[in-house]
């Protein structure tokens, strides 16, 4: 893995120079522009990194999926939908976008980002508290302490014009919970968090676990929410390029104005890139370059769907070819939605000769909450037709 990550890197590098680096906060400025640094992070927290991978950067944009976890969290999903919505907005990152009903588009954007800002912790929580429940929040996300550089906080706080305009715009809707200055304050906070890019990528596939750090095992916030979280990944993570980003990598992503690039895919890799020259929609020109390739060398577009249905039936012994004079049907593989209909066909050629059935399910590696119940109804349902059914499952992977 790290050589090929290596070869990823060079290939980055020989495309090109292209991009520039952010100037609207003044500390960002200052940045190098060549460092590179790529890491992913595995299923069982597994992190592998070259390049500049020791290098801190402030986190930016890439918190604001983390917040909008934490809000979702906290509120739940009716009320912080009431304060911010989740269509692409078609505008850039800094753009006054809000909906008819005055909520701002999406959370991925700065207007949404500030509002969910202030939709952390409950109700009654100040600004204050909002923003030391983020900080804690992205800390357990990234499974380490993380802190605040209070230079760039400074510095983009001096010249947040811009970001106040955006909160006052909200709260004129009435949908922003604090006083402008006190969200656009906690809001600078949590995107001046410092990070490297191995924080990005185990905190992305935290997201990618349904909530559960890989490294210290902390269910830091809910499936569901992850689930809405990569949702809106999928669709506003990359602003206005969105689209060409889901056909093109097809990942769920973040980008920030520091040059971070964040992946996560369901399941499977958290992807953290750094390298600060930026496109003309505030994405890093090698971050995103860096991406297509690790999504077409390693098959890890979402929409290319693993063909695994086909072959959860591993065999079925008929019970005239059998010593024992039961028919046996031997399941293999992950138990979802497309599976268990294939099984269930199979149970369902079963004829009502009363014969004994045995259900193998030695092989199958795990079930979801449909193909767990699909298959308990087979298995139902084969009793009820008279037989005797005897369901093998060491692992108990129907338990659940
Ligand atoms: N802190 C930055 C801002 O509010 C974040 C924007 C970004 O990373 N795209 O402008």
């Amino acid at each position: 893995m790290p050589d090929y990550l290596d070869e990823v890197r060079e290939t980055c590098i020989a495309g090109g120079d292209e991009g520039e680096l952010a100037s609207y906060i003044p500390e960002l400025a200052a940045a190098d522009p060549d460092r590179l640094a790529i890491a992913l992070c595995t299923i069982d927290g597994t992190v592998y990194a070259v390049g500049d991978a020791e290098h801190r950067f402030t986190i930016q944009s890439l918190s604001k999926p983390f917040a909008y976890a934490l809000a979702l969290a906290d509120r739940g999903l009716d009320e912080v939908l009431e304060h911010v919505s989740v269509e692409p907005s078609g505008d850039a990152f800094n753009e006054i976008s809000i909906d008819r009903e005055g909520r701002p588009r999406n959370p991925m954007i700065n207007i949404g980002a500030i509002t969910t800002h202030a939709l952390v912790g409950d109700a009654e929580a100040t600004a204050e508290e909002s923003t030391a429940r983020v900080i804690a929040g992205l800390s357990a996300f990234a499974g380490r302490e993380l802190e605040v550089d209070e230079a760039v906080y400074a510095s983009e706080r001096e010249s947040a014009d811009r970001n106040m305009a955006l909160a006052y715009m909200v709260r004129a809707q009435g949908k922003l919970q604090d006083a402008p200055r006190a969200a656009v304050d906690g809001y600078t906070r949590q995107c001046s968090v410092l990070v490297d890019v191995r924080d990005l990528a185990v905190m992305a596939m935290t997201l990618a676990s349904s909530g559960r750090n890989p490294v210290t095992g902390e269910q830091v916030v809910p499936a569901w929410v992850c689930r809405q979280v990569l949702s809106v990944m999928a669709t506003c993570g990359m602003y206005d390029a969105a689209g060409d980003w889901m056909s093109n990598v097809g990942i769920p992503a973040k980008s920030g104005v520091s040059g971070g690039v964040l992946g996560a895919l369901p399941g499977q890799v958290g992807i953290g890139v750094f390298s600060p020259r930026l496109d003309g929609f505030g994405n890093s020109v090698r971050g995103v370059r860096a991406c297509e390739r690790l999504s077409r060398d390693m098959g890890l577009h979402l929409m290319q769907a693993p063909e695994v249905a086909s072959h959860v039936l591993y065999g079925v012994v008929d019970p005239d070819g059998d010593d024992d004079g039961m028919r046996e049907i031997t399941l293999q593989g992950t138990m979802h939605f497309a599976a268990a209909e294939v099984a269930l066909r199979e149970l369902e050629r079963v004829p009502e000769d009363g014969r004994p059935v045995v259900v193998d399910l030695a092989r199958v590696s795990s079930a979801n909450d449909v193909g767990r119940r699909m298959l308990r109804e087979g298995v139902r349902r084969l009793q009820l037709d008279g037989h005797d059914v005897r369901v093998q499952d060491p692992e108990g992977v129907l338990d659940d």
